[in-house]
């Protein structure tokens, strides 16, 4: 990403990766290469959650089972947060446990009531490799710990149960996108 564009306006839209597909259930791998090609896929990450509205996404929602995610997501005082975090290690989450709607874009149309902390850090490294912490309150920690469970292999209906869970999985299995 060069210095004073917008990001995602170099990156292409890709496919997402959809719910049962198995690069969405698997951890992803630690980055090890800082070259060209992890920021353009910084870029197409970028391009493709802004395409689908979206206020974060995992890599491997584009189908590469790599540690990074990109976001631009309120809080609940509506200040904005824009970044990218690669290689991002959940440090800390705390204060009250909130239910609160959720969604993904690997499961598109769908919403259920997830439990999440309301604070969170996450650290890890730019493209670039520089050190970064990320502070979230409220929806934007929602959103990280959301994040950040995409690259341990884990989605949303995982952090349900009972009918919560059977409700959401039902609506999935008769989802247009659903095979
Ligand atoms: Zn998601």
């Amino acid at each position: 990403m060069r210095h004073g564009s917008i990001p995602g306006a170099h990156g292409r839209v890709r496919p997402l990766a959809l719910l049962g597909d198995p690069v969405l259930h698997a951890p992803c791998a630690e980055v090890t290469d800082f070259g060209p090609e992890l920021a353009a896929l910084v870029e197409d990450l970028f391009a493709t959650m802004y395409a689908s509205r979206g206020v974060g996404l995992a890599a491997n929602q584009v189908g590469e089972g790599v540690r990074v995610f990109v976001y631009d997501c309120p809080d609940d005082e509506d200040e904005r947060h824009l970044g990218h975090v690669v290689n991002p290690r959940p440090v800390e989450a705390g204060g009250v446990v909130v239910r609160g709607p959720e969604g993904c874009l690997s499961l598109p149309g769908l919403e259920a009531g997830v439990e999440r902390y309301d604070e969170a850090v996450v650290t890890g490294v730019t493209v670039t490799g520089e050190p970064v912490t990320v502070r979230g309150t409220g929806f934007f920690a929602r959103c990280l710990q959301h994040e950040c469970d995409h690259l341990a292999g884990r989605v949303y209906p995982e952090r349900l149960s009972g009918l919560r869970h059977r409700r959401l999985m039902r609506k999935a299995a008769r989802a247009p996108w659903s095979r």
